[in-house]
């Protein structure tokens, strides 16, 4: 256990503590190291009161999600990890408000599950993110979405913590959402509402299963990844353009460092084999940037996040 966590820093905290944690592991990666400590807190009072301690003592503090957009590198993270798995944070209701059905739901909630769930309601809105594998909270922080939509689209507000443990709720229109970002200004995400529309129940569930069979069709998800490593960049004509083609351009499919490669089937996937490390794949990351740099003058920026004890790696 670090030294800095002695002193009873966790005893008044209602939570579950894991020094040492294998988090690397729980990501869809599946590759690098430990946690100083992961930490599911069993109320939001519980951690409120573990951000505010975090932060007066500087300890460095990160959320986990259902980890399908990060790479943990192979030494770990320091500081304090949390995990919101308790049934406090996988919560979620409706209310009627005129037309439009508003959905609250709690950070911690499976993504697809609440995708299904309305679908089987026959509500509009959050089907186009079929195929996404997310936490409500990773899906928000990320704007996560694709050729069909993003979860911006239908979010209506969003209530964070601060670093001092306050809750405060945005409306989605004030965090700055845009292609694969938000400019939400707290740590942690606690909960969302959306407006859905009704519709046909029969016809959602249709464009769902359309949108994962395209999905499926032109992504590997059979693989091991974090999905796009890359976003897609703006060309010199202000247009947003393929980050796949630009790498498929270069001629870097099924370029290979130790356990991790470029996928042959979708060029911004960087997959893994039972034997990569989470620096094969951040030496495959940057190979790929020097290369299609160099043929295009294009410097591709991460999609997925990267966490290190290293600021260097982490940046
Ligand atoms: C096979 C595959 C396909 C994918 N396809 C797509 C796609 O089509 N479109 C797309 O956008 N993405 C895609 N992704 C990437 C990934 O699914 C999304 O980025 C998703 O939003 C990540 O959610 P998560 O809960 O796993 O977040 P994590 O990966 O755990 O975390 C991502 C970031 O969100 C932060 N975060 C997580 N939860 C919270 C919270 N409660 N409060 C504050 N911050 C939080 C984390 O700290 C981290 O910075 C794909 C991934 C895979 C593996």
């Amino acid at each position: 256990m670090s030294v800095r966590y002695q002193s009873d820093f966790f005893g008044d905290i209602d939570a579950d503590l894991e020094f040492d944690a294998p988090i690397g592991a729980m990501t869809y990666y599946s590759v690098g190291g430990k946690a100083d400590v992961l930490v599911s807190p069993r109320s939001t009072d519980a951690l409120s009161l573990l951000l505010r301690r975090c932060y007066n003592s500087n300890i460095p503090f990160r959320v986990l999600g259902k980890g399908a957009n990060l790479l943990v590198d192979d030494l770990g993270v320091d500081g304090v990890v949390v995990k919101l798995n308790h049934n406090c944070f996988k919560t979620s209701r409706f209310n009627r408000e005129g037309p439009i059905d508003a959905l609250h739901i709690m950070s911690g909630y499976d993504l697809s599950k609440a995708i299904m769930e309305t679908a089987r309601c026959g509500l509009d809105g959050l089907h186009v993110l079929a195929g996404i594998p997310a936490s409500i909270g990773g899906a928000i922080r990320m704007n996560a979405g694709g050729n069909f939509g993003s979860i911006s689209d239908t979010l209506s507000t969003v209530t964070c913590l601060s670093k001092a443990g306050e809750l405060s709720t945005y409306r989605s229109s004030d965090l700055g959402f845009a292609y694969r970002e938000s400019k939400i200004p707290d740590p942690v995400i606690i909960s969302a509402t959306f407006s859905l529309t009704p519709g046909d129940p029969i016809h959602i569930r249709k464009s769902v299963k359309d949108i994962f069979a395209w999905k499926k069709s032109m992504q590997p998800l059979a693989d091991t990844s974090a999905g796009c490593a890359f976003k897609n960049p703006i060309n010199n004509n202000g247009e947003r353009i393929s980050a796949g083609e630009l790498i498929d351009g270069a001629g870097l499919k099924g370029l290979t460092i130790g356990g991790a490669s470029v996928s042959q089937h979708h060029a911004n996937f960087i997959i893994t084999t039972a034997k990569g490390t989470a620096r094969d794949v951040l030496s495959v990351m940057k190979d790929v940037r020097t290369r299609v740099f160099d043929s295009t003058g294009i410097k591709l920026q991460n999609e997925v996040v990267v966490w290190s004890r290293d600021p260097e790696i982490q940046r």
